[in-house]
């Protein structure tokens, strides 16, 4: 069996297995023995992941940027990515706006009633200028601090810079460059290695996430649950392929069939940093992007690019303020637009982050932070879907790079 289809019969075994897990009910000795040893399962395929995260984002980037700028590519390709960024999550914050207007979640629900059935967790409180300062400081730290604790974006910036100057220096240190670029092939061999692992961990995954869902909270969030899913999915199954095509030709099944891989990962893990050893995987050896161009544009995406997540924080805001029966007019709504974007870009490639960063946006306009505590029980389930269209669009970014910066 191909690693596609294996990958394909764990999900759907993880998926049959998690149900199984429901209808023994939770105290069953069964379910726990099987979810302690999916948790085992999981953990082992994502830390294996996660172990090759840091050097591989840092010697992708390097040399990404340090080839790119040897071909006088790089200008084009830092602005035409950032564009693509800005524009594709803009378009899925749109649409986000949009189902959360017409289908109006949350009206006629009351934030008490909901809020008896989630535990009240305390939020934590940041406003715009506040968000932005940790932002900008956040970008420049001592490199081996970042690299010890995997802090993504200091990791990005330093190795931009590092990558800029390794060129600016020449022949001099063509030596070091060659021992980075050396070095992320061999990251990506060790990769093929992991990713036999993958139909478990995903099968792990999955049966874990059915199985330990709130049902009664889900029952009651039913419409909004069905609107971002739906949503989100008409971004990544419609729009970006749709964008895709019309950008560069690439066709929808030649996409999905060489994104699969990571788009299932993505949905797995729900974290855009697991799964960016896979993307990049998929990127060069399945859709033949230049390891210049996806190393730059995929690690870059996976901080920053999140088309998933900034529809979801703005729709969110949307069945915040129907819950709390605040009506928010245009200038409100062009707010949401605005700091969904900030909150999206600030939200790292984890879990939950969105959730996090969306208390910023709830702030903006006015609404109760501690709303967040009633989401908190789907958003493992949300997180999936909007984790996989946030790792896609950095897919499709970089098809796109690649096409409008490639010579003639
Ligand atoms: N889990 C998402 C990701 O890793 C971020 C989010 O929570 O929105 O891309």
């Amino acid at each position: 069996m191909s690693l596609n289809s294996q990958i394909l019969a764990g999900s759907l075994l993880g998926i049959g297995l998690g149900g199984l897990f429901v209808s023994l009910g939770s105290e069953s000795v069964w379910t726990v023995k099987g979810l302690y040893l999916c948790q085992i399962i999981s953990s082992v395929f994502i830390n294996l992941l996660k172990m090759l995260l840091v050097p591989l984002v840092f010697t992708s980037i390097v040399t990404g940027v340090a080839n790119l700028r040897l071909h006088s590519q790089l200008h084009r390709v830092w602005k035409l990515t950032l564009m693509f960024f800005v524009v594709s999550m803009m378009l899925a914050i749109m649409q986000g706006l949009l189902a959360a207007n017409l289908f109006a979640p949350g009206k006629g629900q009351t934030l008490e009633l909901l809020r008896q059935a989630s535990p009240a967790i305390p939020a934590k409180t940041m406003t715009l200028g506040e968000f932005a300062a940790a932002f900008i400081a956040g970008l420049f730290v001592n490199p081996f601090a970042a690299l010890a604790q995997g802090n993504l974006l200091a990791i990005v910036v330093f190795a931009l810079l590092l990558g800029a100057a390794l060129v600016a220096g020449g022949e001099r240190y063509r030596n070091i460059l060659l021992l980075l670029q050396e070095s992320m092939e061999v990251l990506l061999s060790l990769l093929g290695w992991i990713m036999k692992l993958a139909p478990y961990g995903i099968l792990a995954l999955l049966a874990q996430l059915l199985a330990t869902q709130d049902m009664l909270v889900l029952a009651s969030l039913t419409k909004f649950v069905v609107i971002i899913i739906a949503t989100t999915l008409i971004h990544g199954l419609l729009v970006l392929p749709l964008l895709l095509w019309l950008l560069t030709g690439v066709t929808p099944r030649r996409f999905f069939a060489g994104a699969r891989q990571a788009l299932v990962t993505a949905l797995a893990t729900s974290s855009s940093s697991a799964t960016l050893p896979v993307t990049l995987r998929c990127m060069e050896q399945h859709l033949h992007v230049k390891p210049e161009i996806a190393g730059f544009v995929i690690p870059l995406g996976a901080t920053i690019n999140m088309d998933g997540s900034a529809l979801y924080e703005a729709a969110a805001a949307l069945f915040v303020a129907n819950l709390t029966g605040i009506e928010l007019d245009l200038g409100q709504q062009l707010i949401v637009c605005f700091t969904s974007l900030v909150a999206a870009i600030g939200a790292p490639g984890i879990p939950s982050a969105g959730m996090v960063t969306m208390v910023m946006v709830l702030q903006a306009v006015g609404l109760p932070t501690e709303a967040i505590a009633i989401l908190l029980p789907v958003d493992r389930l949300l997180d999936t879907v909007r984790t996989m269209v946030n790792v896609e669009g950095d897919m499709v970014a970089s098809l796109v790079v690649q096409r409008w910066t490639s010579d003639k």
